[in-house]
């Protein structure tokens, strides 16, 4: 698609427009409306909140993902000019409808197709849903590579590191150093965090978030993921990519250059400064998020990650070392472990644990067609749960 007049109204679709990210990016457009149109706004099954959503942005396609829901938002947007849909194909269709830029804010696997129609189709896509490149990432990247998508990273460290390449010759690139906050239990003890409950899990000391990632940055499964999101983003192996401790949350990442040369992003933890850089590519936004003061800040700590308490770090490295279908199933397996600790059916320790014992026990051949990864992370889906179901609930 070519690049809209600079001065034009961004037309924008957000997939996952109730979510933590798409309320951060609702909120950019609401500080001026005037620089955007909204094609279309996706949920998963709260009706409420993506009519109102939709009636405030004046979009032309509302989606519930969740075909049962269609009823009830086609009568809350009763009245108004929105355009009610439901199911994955009205998602995926949302997402190919000709938005110059899409936000895929969709937690989970589940948004895949919808990306990836949104790839094909040549958006500029602002791309927050990291279990995508994930479960995907070989996939993903040919698709972008091969046709005129543009890949935003909005994940903060891969923001960060996009910002820190401005276009850098991959020769000149020497390492990517991932920051990490290490999330609740940077320094609990392994009794600790067998004990913890969803609730203490999802307290981030830094950031707000949906309880998925919140979970992932607890077990740091999150970075172990991110370290796969770079890999695919940046075409950087995996031994060239650390994972550095960084409890404040300030550095979002660095770039290590050839010539010892080491560039940073910094800045206050707000998700709206990497998703503002996405949605004002290839200008900046002004923003009200808070400003960096370094002299209040004072101390900035680093430190290395503990592979004993959180293993999922290892899982993820040797998933991407392995290849083929093993970033698919680690993927599925740790979606359905989160979830499962979430409903407070296994123990925050067993997460890892389902994730490691469904990639010892499945083989699967390397899915490179959307239908074959689909089928992978079904499979793995049901090992998890036989996984997970195994496990004694927490207390008993
Ligand atoms: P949330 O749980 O807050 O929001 C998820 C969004 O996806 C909601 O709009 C939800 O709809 C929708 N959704 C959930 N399941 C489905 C489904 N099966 N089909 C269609 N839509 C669905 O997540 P976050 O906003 O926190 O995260 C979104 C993505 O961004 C994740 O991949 C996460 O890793 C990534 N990310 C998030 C960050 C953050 O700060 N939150 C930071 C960096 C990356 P409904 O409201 O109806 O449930």
């Amino acid at each position: 698609m070519k690049a809209a007049r600079l001065d034009a109204p961004r037309s924008v679709t957000l997939l996952g427009a109730t979510g933590s990210i798409g309320r951060s990016t609702l909120a950019l457009i609401a500080e001026a409306p005037e620089r955007y149109r909204v094609e279309a706004v996706t949920a998963h099954r709260n009706v409420a909140a993506l009519a109102r959503v939709a009636r405030e942005t004046r979009a032309r396609l509302a989606v519930i993902a969740d075909p049962s829901a269609y009823g009830e938002l086609k009568d809350a947007l009763s009245g108004s000019e929105v355009e009610p849909a439901a199911g994955p194909e009205a998602l995926v269709e949302a997402a190919a409808r000709p938005a110059e830029w899409v936000m895929a804010a969709i937690v989970g696997a589940a948004g895949l197709s919808s990306a990836l129609a949104a790839v094909r189709r040549g958006a500029m896509l602002a791309l927050a849903n990291k279990e995508c490149l994930v479960c995907a990432g070989a996939l993903f990247t040919r698709e972008v590579r091969g046709g005129k998508a543009l890949l935003l990273p909005v994940d903060s460290e891969h923001n960060a590191i996009f910002q820190a390449l401005a276009g850098s010759d991959r020769a000149a690139v020497d390492r990517l150093i991932l920051t990490a906050s290490g999330g609740p239990f940077r320094s609990a003890s392994r009794e600790t965090m067998a004990r913890a409950t969803p609730e203490e899990a999802v307290r981030h000391p830094n950031w707000s978030m949906g309880p998925k990632i919140s979970v992932d940055s607890a077990t740091m499964m999150n970075k172990g993921l991110e370290l796969i999101e770079a890999h695919h983003l940046f075409g950087m192996p995996e031994e060239r990519i650390d994972i550095v401790v960084h409890p404040q949350s300030v550095v979002h990442s660095l770039v290590a250059f050839v010539d010892g040369s080491v560039l940073a992003q910094l800045g206050e933890p707000d998700m709206r400064v990497p998703i503002a850089h996405a949605l004002g590519y290839p200008r900046r936004l002004a923003t009200t998020a808070a400003r960096l003061n370094l002299l209040e800040r004072k101390r900035l700590d680093f430190e290395a990650p503990d592979p004993e308490r959180f293993p999922a770090l290892r899982l993820a490295r040797a998933a991407l070392r392995a290849g083929g279908a093993a970033p698919t199933i680690l993927n599925a397996a740790n979606e359905v472990a989160v979830a499962a600790f979430l409903a407070h059916r296994i123990g925050f320790l067993d997460v890892a644990a389902v994730v490691a014992e469904t990639l010892e026990r499945l083989e699967l051949p390397e899915p490179t067609s959307l239908e074959a990864v689909l089928a992978c992370d079904s499979e793995a889906r049901r090992e998890a749960e036989a996984q997970a179901s195994r496990r004694p609930a927490p207390g008993s």
